[in-house]
């Protein structure tokens, strides 16, 4: 292998840590086969943009040195005939990898070579060490002292670093770990290359783990495998993304019978336990819904209500995160049914025509001269379609899921759309009771299950009905701006 292959060691500058708005600002490549150094290029790029005053520091690379340097358009022809054929080397890879692939996809081109990246060789050759960047194998390996942060320095103390694992680990093992490196191309350099193959290929939810086991992320799919691999492809070269792979340690995940219980058990745990790069962990939990009630004249009147009772779900209308949310809804009702805006709580008390019924936007109930039963008709008819769903069954009901593949079973219990508990078999229902649980109403599990459960075409779930295990106690999240 190592007489056929160029290898192509290579490093970028940048003018910071995102491959879709950053830039390259240099470009260093040494091809080398068998020991030889073939030929040697390096290229400072003008990034058309600043270079933050950190990163000139940190590089030694300046605005001033780039400002008459060719533009990436100008050097991508010759650097892809250059590495054509190769065998890409870069100390995290993906990072390199990633710019290039942007820099390619704005001119229209692509770019995909085979890359081997020597933060996961070093990982793979020495798991004994928990450090793999490339201070510390110089420092390790007692290798060569280059120019660092400049492309071509670390291009020389890379090849440095693959030369010494030659001699200190012997061309077989070290070839051996470059094909299993370049068979698992995607995976994070902090996790095993082989992860991929224990990952189940079925539904139910994944979760990564950084240093210290601190949660970053839990995901959900019905194949997992795949979604998995999709994290660690760099096709998705956010920064967040990129984040969270370079911060991935360890990956986890629990098998379910199928898509309702693994969304459930992922919004579950996203809400318990808050992973850093999920970002509905940030969405507040408190609700808002409307309420309409007649006023002392008879008229419906709509009012915001922050306190929700789980058991009159039938009287509420839309569920909300915000009172603008909430405004917004009301808004849309009022202009497609010319309803009166006082009485939907969008104007202020008052006496006379509302605003509305000034613009010829309201019927006039205002004023007195629309009739009250007609108006109350036109409001409900106007808000039906936000009507909260009331609960058809006497008690809990128990959802049963399965996975013709795996011949899982998951029967969620539920109750007033909230998900109490998930058991495996119909035995384990009887010895379960609900009568000390708590549960708390939210919008999301609502969401989930109405449509799961009364969606399009009916539940596609055997539902069986426990009106026995009797009803547990239902947390209403308080309601504060
Ligand atoms: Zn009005």
């Amino acid at each position: 292998m190592l007489k056929e292959t160029v290898f192509a060691f290579l490093d970028l500058e940048t003018t910071g840590g995102n491959s879709s708005t950053d830039r390259i600002t240099e470009v260093g490549v040494r091809l080398w086969r068998e020991g030889e150094v073939l030929e040697e290029w390096q290229r400072l790029v003008n990034p058309d943009t600043r270079i933050p005053a950190f990163i000139q520091s940190f590089t030694g690379i300046t605005d001033a040195m780039v400002a008459d340097a060719p533009r990436f358009e100008a050097i991508a022809d010759e650097l892809q005939a250059l590495l054509k054929g190769c065998v890409l080397v870069a100390h995290n890879a993906r990072f390199d990898y990633a710019f290039l692939k942007a820099e390619y996809r704005r001119l229209g081109q692509s770019f995909a070579l085979p890359v081997l990246c020597t933060v996961k060789l070093s990982r793979k050759l020495y798991p004994e060490h928990d450090r793999h960047n490339m201070d510390t194998l110089i420092a390790r390996h007692s290798l060569p002292q280059v120019k660092r942060h400049r492309a071509i320095g670390d291009v020389e103390a890379m090849q440095a670093f693959f030369e010494h694992v030659l001699v200190a680990k012997g061309e077989p093992v070290v070839v051996s770990a470059i094909k299993d490196l370049l068979l698992h191309p995607a995976v994070p350099s902090h996790l095993p290359p082989d992860i991929l193959a224990y990952v189940p290929r079925g539904p139910g939810v994944y979760r990564f783990y950084g240093e210290d086991d601190v949660l970053l992320y839990v995901g959900k799919s019905t194949h997992m495998r795949e979604r998995v691999a999709s994290h660690f492809s760099g096709d998705h070269n956010s920064r967040r993304g990129v984040q969270l792979s370079q911060r991935m340690r360890r990956v986890e995940w629990t098998e379910t019978a199928g898509d309702l219980s693994a969304m459930l058990l992922e919004l579950k745990e996203i809400k318990t336990l808050s992973p850093l790069y999920n970002r509905r962990s940030r969405a507040a939990k408190r609700l808002l819904s409307i309420e309409l009630r007649p006023n002392e004249d008879g008229f419906l009147q709509a009012r915001l209500v922050r306190e929700i009772d789980p058991q009159r779900l039938g009287d509420y209308y839309g569920l909300f995160r915000s009172k603008k949310d909430a405004e917004v809804a009301l808004r849309g009702v009022a202009a497609k049914n010319e309803l009166c805006g006082r009485l939907l709580g969008l104007e202020p008390p008052g006496q006379g025509p509302c605003f509305q019924r000034t613009l010829g936007r309201c019927k006039g109930a205002c004023e007195g001269l629309e009739d009250v039963l007609r108006y109350n008709l036109r409001a409900q008819i106007g808000f039906h379609g936000l009507h909260l769903k009331t609960w058809p069954w006497p008690g809990p009901v128990g959802v049963v899921e399965q996975d013709p593949e795996s011949g899982r079973t998951d029967i969620l219990v539920i109750y007033n759309w909230m998900h109490i508990d998930t058991v495996h078999s119909e035995a384990e229902l009887t010895d379960l009771s609900l009568k000390n649980r708590s549960v708390t109403f939210d919008m999301d599990s609502y969401k989930l299950v109405v449509k799961a459960l009364l969606g399009r075409g009916g539940t596609r779930h055997r539902v069986i009905e426990l009106p026995a295990l009797g009803a547990p106690e239902i947390l209403v999240p308080a309601g504060t701006e």
